[in-house]
């Protein structure tokens, strides 16, 4: 049986259902607004992840979608470190991951999105991180504090940031892909030729056209290597 009613209910702690919070209250809107989310911060911008967050010049509270004492002040409850594990539609009822059932007018489903894994040989070593979240932001930079070359695997926007934040903290990072260039999915080849030369004028190596087969090392990764070109590094 359901522990109580809400109107509308937001499921995902993200900018989608963080905004979805905010337009309900500027337009007007009275009933209840539960939001819930499963990471520990409340609603944060998540591209300062692999901007200003990584390098160290924006806190923690800088990259909140709105300071601690806003959702108090616009009667939103926001209950982090917490998962939605089940939803009943035709119940309207959804039951969170600390057993409350909670039945609900309206809800939006926010969820997001989820790092793709790869899954290779060495892929469980130890200083192999994703980034999607301020945690995984904050393993990077301690990770990087005693690394002397950071190798990044992908060619689209998440990596050319962390290897033009890391370079800027003073790590000599490689860049390898499957494209020819970088966000050359994105944009076209000419554009991509034009992101090689921005990342190659900071020092970033970038190696175009492989697919990274395994991870290398003992405990720790300390390499790798990639199927097209077959080069170790
Ligand atoms: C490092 C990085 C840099 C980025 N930089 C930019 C940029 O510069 N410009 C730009 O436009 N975009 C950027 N993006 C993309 C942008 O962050 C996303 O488009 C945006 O976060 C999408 O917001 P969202 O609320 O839809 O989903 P998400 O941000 O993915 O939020 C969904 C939330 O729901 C939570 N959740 C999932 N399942 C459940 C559940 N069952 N119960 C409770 N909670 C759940 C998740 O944990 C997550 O907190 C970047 C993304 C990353 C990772």
């Amino acid at each position: 049986m359901p522990t109580r009613k809400v109107d509308y209910l937001l499921i995902g702690g993200g900018l989608a259902s963080a905004n979805c919070a905010r337009w309900l209250r500027e337009e007007g809107a009275e009933g209840d607004v539960l939001l819930i989310g499963r990471e520990p911060d409340p609603p944060y911008n998540r591209p300062e992840c692999s901007k200003g967050y990584l390098r160290g010049e924006e806190s923690r509270e800088d990259t909140y979608f709105r300071p601690n004492d806003f959702w108090d002040q616009q009667s939103i409850e926001l209950l982090t470190r917490t998962s939605v594990t089940a939803l009943d539609l035709q119940g309207r009822t959804v039951t969170l991951s600390n057993k409350e059932e909670i039945e609900f007018e309206q809800a939006l489903i926010a969820t997001g999105a989820n790092v793709r894994r790869l899954n290779v040989d060495g892929c469980q070593l130890d200083q192999i991180h994703y980034l999607r979240a301020l945690g995984n932001a904050d393993a990077i930079r301690a990770g990087a504090q005693d690394a002397e070359e950071v190798v990044l695997i992908g060619g689209s926007f998440i990596a050319c940031e962390v290897a033009a934040s890391l370079t800027a903290l003073g790590k000599s990072c490689t860049l390898a892909a499957l494209e020819q260039a970088p966000l050359e999915l994105s944009f076209g080849a000419s554009v991509g030729r034009f992101f090689k030369e921005q990342l190659e004028s900071i020092g970033v190596m970038f190696h175009p056209g492989e697919a990274l087969e395994r991870f290398e090392g003992e405990e720790r990764v300390r390499g790798g290597h990639a199927e097209r070109a077959g080069a170790r590094r």
